[in-house]
């Protein structure tokens, strides 16, 4: 009778997750990102994705989305527009 309540554990332990496409999780790569649950399966966009967490560029334009280094570039990008 224990085989039987062990039974479960042993079942479960067997367990194959079917419902996730396994041939696809091994061929496309996925780039994680490690901050937000971005992710992309080009390292490239990633890397790019990845700037608005290093903090390199704080300084964002409301108006065209560019990012500067320092709030004085910013300040000097809206005079020239
Ligand atoms: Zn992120
Ligand atoms: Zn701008």
């Amino acid at each position: 009778m224990l085989q039987e309540i062990c039974a479960p554990f042993s079942s479960a332990i067997n367990f194959t997750p079917e419902k996730i496409p396994t041939t696809l999780a091994t061929t496309i790569k996925y780039y994680a990102c490690l901050d937000c649950p971005y992710t992309s399966t080009k390292i490239a966009n990633l890397k790019r994705h990845e700037l608005i967490h290093t903090g390199k560029k704080p300084f964002k334009c409301p108006q065209c989305g560019k990012g500067f280094t320092q709030k004085i570039h910013l300040t000097v990008h809206h005079c020239k527009v």
